[in-house]
């Protein structure tokens, strides 16, 4: 579907906001955060009905009851089954759409409405079957919510393939990373990895991605809001990021994800829609050279994701890449996507045997591509910010390691309307750093 806007935006400006079409917390936090609000709270209280589920106060289980005076009745029956999680909000799903019109419009998005019908679902693509997965948790939908309200096979294949679809997980708190403001695990860096749970935005689902995005979206338990990262003109289409276009484990796997698991038959966006070698993203300098070095690279990306799980994190020989990119400039443009994604994986703190000048100069070249690309505010440069911020403090390059800082917190204020100060600086940058920074500018 195609959005288009009705006025302009700059950076930083909200262009949609939406609530959830239904939303559930993880199981580890019901007794951790508010049901209704989702932040952390320490004098919770109980539902009286189901003695399950917890709010902060009146006007929070006030808000929230509509939704949950569905399951309340039922929370009793719930225990940890396998796949809890999934359980719970399919078993939500169910008693919410209980007698209505799957048809029924329940979103709008500028001036389209989206209702439940309209998400797309892997089986009805013929992607995948879901009988197994299906399979998996009827039994225990049947314990939870009784199996007089459990729908039959297809139909329940059919809700289980457009929630794994188009669920957005959000974190715990107000914020996307542990903040300081509303975090559930307060300071504990590990709130940034923590998913908070999992909520439906009809409209914001059915956003297009694109390569090269102008806007991001960003969901929490209260909304998601889709905020512009870059100057969008009046009916410009709306596009945000599906998934990490560098920084992803699956590196070569980011167009096939894109395209095939989000069903969209190729990717709409201003650089895919060039003929492949002309675009940023897929330049080719030298035809001859090109396929094989793209090839090579692929492989070299790809490999830590093929191995099984619980291997030890295979390391990429330096040597090799460095080889490798020294061909990728015969051959590609300094801004192929393969070309960022090797001085990505070349430069990533987690292989530190370079030298930090080198690193910098690695990281520097590689946020000047992504720039050039993808404009100053794409959310995938916090990260080589915040570790120039911190290789530049290492050198004692105290002026450019504050630059990096602000840099680090414009971006995050144009992406989410907040600041993150210290949080997941772990690697980086303590808080106290960054707080002296930032006092030194003010
Ligand atoms: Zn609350
Ligand atoms: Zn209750
Ligand atoms: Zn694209």
């Amino acid at each position: 579907m195609s959005f288009l806007t009705s006025k302009s935006y700059n950076p930083g400006d909200v262009i949609y906001e939406e609530k959830p079409f239904i939303r559930v917390l993880k199981r580890d936090l019901w007794d951790k955060i508010c049901a209704g609000c989702c932040a952390k709270s320490t004098g919770l209280k109980k539902c009286s009905g189901c003695s399950v589920m917890k709010y902060c106060g009146k006007s929070c289980q006030k808000n929230d009851w509509p939704d949950h005076k569905l399951e309340c009745p039922y929370l009793r029956n719930y225990t940890d089954f396998r796949n809890k999680d999934i359980v719970h909000m399919i078993g939500k799903l169910i008693l919410k759409l209980k007698g209505k019109d799957w048809k029924t419009a329940a979103s709008r998005i500028f001036d389209v409405e989206v209702s439940f019908d309209d998400l797309l679902s892997q089986a009805d693509h013929g992607l995948q079957n879901l009988s197994f997965e299906v399979l998996d948790i009827t039994t225990s939908l049947e314990s939870y919510i009784g199996k007089e309200n459990v729908p039959d096979k297809e139909i329940l294949k059919e809700l289980y393939g457009k929630v794994t679809n188009n669920s957005f997980e959000f974190y715990g708190g107000k914020y996307p990373f542990g903040n300081g403001f509303e975090n559930i695990f307060g300071k504990d860096h590990r709130a940034m990895t923590i998913k908070g749970g999992s909520a439906l935005f009809l409209g914001a689902s059915k956003l297009d991605h694109s390569c090269v995005p102008n806007a991001v979206y960003h969901p929490t338990g209260a909304s998601i809001t889709v905020r512009a990262i870059r100057t969008i003109k009046k009916f410009e289409k709306v596009t945000v990021p599906y998934t990490n276009m560098i920084t992803n484990a699956d590196a070569p796997l980011v167009h096939e994800y894109v395209t095939k698991f989000k069903f969209r038959e190729k990717c709409y966006c201003s650089d895919c829609s060039q003929v492949p070698g002309e675009s940023k993203l897929t330049k080719i300098l030298d035809a001859s050279k090109a396929f094989g070095v793209i090839l090579e690279t692929d492989m070299a990306l790809q490999l830590p994701s093929m191995l099984p799980i619980n291997y030890p994190n295979p390391i990429v020989d330096r040597e090799y890449l460095k080889h490798l990119l020294k061909r990728q400039d015969k051959a590609l443009g300094r801004t192929h996507l393969r070309r960022m994604q090797t001085l990505a994986k070349l430069y990533s703190p987690e292989q530190p045997e370079l030298s930090k000048e080198e690193m910098r100069a690695g990281i520097v070249e590689l946020t000047e591509c992504m720039k050039e690309v993808f404009g100053e505010y794409h959310p995938e440069l916090a990260l080589y910010y915040r570790s120039l911020a911190n290789i530049n403090m290492q050198l004692g390059n105290e002026k450019e390691a504050r630059e990096y800082c602000f840099k680090v917190s414009r971006l995050e204020y144009v992406n989410y309307g907040a600041f993150f100060h210290g949080e997941g600086w772990e690697d980086t940058l303590s808080e106290n750093q960054f707080r002296h920074f930032m006092e030194k500018r003010s």
